[in-house]
């Protein structure tokens, strides 16, 4: 297997290549016109329904759009594709950069897309709401996934906050079971909030690391070890095999220190390598045990109910302050009083209170 690079996470993106010289401006407007005739909501939904992978990523475009008509065209889909969803295993994927994401991602779809399954790999990327996530062009992909009948990929979705790019993939999610996925993969690099927002989402958190000095604990938030239901320690080949299995005793015993989980599951620790195709069918054994648990102990249920409630009060705040912050009157009126305070005119709450009484008035 050839050595993969950084950049072909589902979380890059790259510059496009320029348009061939054979390719006239002519061809281009035809394709754009064709594209623009928007099908109905009802062609979408019964599209989506048998499995079609372009009106899937066509309604997952609406998704992502900002325009108004779009996203309401996008609520219609989701809200009649929605009894066709839940019927899934998601599974959430987070680790540092270069702790092999994608290339364990490849071989570990192949674990579910080799029994028949359908798995959907999706990515919330907490950098593209600080660059508005700008889509330059094709994107590199997971080279061999991609070419899998089973297997669709589609990378993070650009929002203004964390809080959109969440919401944004969460809704993504019941398209792509509506279409017939019945495995989510999701991946984020390991930044606290971002993990948190995928766990927020996820029957199954795995924690993918990388065997260190010794030091296995040092620099990992407790929150994120709270959360994982399995850490898994790739590169563990080579000359590297002794150290990962130190690390792997290590991450055990320090596991063996939490309270126990609300699922009554004990977290797993296990090592593989990706690059190497070592060590994954334990993950999935270790997931099928997870599944099994929690399916018969009732936690899936409950848990996906948990998850359903924090997602509407979720997006109610996201839609109270989307409508705060855009109002026109608030813009103006926001940026006289972060001047008053910060010459001290006013005290940071009375120009709150002022300010929420302001957005009342209309
Ligand atoms: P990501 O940034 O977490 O998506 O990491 P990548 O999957 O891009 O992997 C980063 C680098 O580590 C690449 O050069 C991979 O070829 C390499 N890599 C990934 N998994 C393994 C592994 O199991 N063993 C070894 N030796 N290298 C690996």
């Amino acid at each position: 297997m050839r050595k993969k690079k950084s950049s072909e996470s589902a979380l890059h993106e790259v510059e496009g290549i320029k348009q061939p010289a054979s390719v006239s401006d002519n061809s281009i407007k035809n394709i754009k016109l064709k594209r623009s005739v928007q099908p109905s909501e009802a062609v979408y939904i019964e599209k989506i329904l048998a499995g079609d992978i372009s009106y899937l990523s066509r309604a997952i475009t609406l998704i992502e759009s900002t325009n108004l008509k779009h996203q309401e065209k996008a609520t219609a889909i989701i809200e009649h594709c929605l009894p066709f969803a839940n019927k899934s295993v998601r599974i959430g994927i987070t680790g540092g950069p270069g702790a092999g994401k994608s290339t364990f991602i490849e071989v570990f779809a192949k674990q579910f897309t080799s029994k028949g399954k359908k798995v959907a790999v999706l990515a919330i990327d907490p950098s593209s709401s600080i660059n508005k996530g700008s889509i330059l062009g094709d994107k590199t992909r997971m080279e061999e996934l991609v070419k899998d009948p089973n297997a669709y990929i589609r990378p993070s979705p650009s929002g203004e906050s964390l809080g959109g790019v969440a919401q944004k993939t969460r809704e993504t999610i019941i398209l792509c079971e509506a279409a017939g996925f019945n495995v989510i993969l999701i991946e984020t690099v390991g930044v606290g909030q971002s993990e948190i927002a995928v766990h927020s989402m996820v029957d199954f958190f795995l924690l993918l690391k990388l065997a260190g000095a010794g030091d296995e604990l040092q620099g990992i938030k407790r929150g994120i070890i709270e959360m994982a239901d399995a850490i898994v320690i790739n590169k563990a080949d080579q000359d590297n095999i002794k150290r990962s299995n130190l690390a792997k005793a290590e991450f055990s015993r320090a596991l063996h220190l939490y309270p126990p989980k609300e699922s009554s599951w004990q977290p797993k620790v296990t090592t593989c390598s990706a690059f190497y195709n070592e060590g994954i069918d334990a993950v999935y054994e270790i997931i099928k045990d997870y599944l099994s648990l929690i399916m018969s102990n009732g936690y899936f249920e409950k848990r996906r109910n948990e998850q359903n409630k924090y997602w509407l009060l979720e997006t109610v705040n996201q839609q109270l302050k989307n409508n705060f912050y855009n109002k026109p009157t608030v813009k103006e009126a926001l940026k006289k009083y972060l001047e008053d305070i910060q010459k001290l005119k006013t005290t940071p709450f009375k120009a709150a209170e002022e300010l929420l009484k302001l957005a009342q008035k209309q």
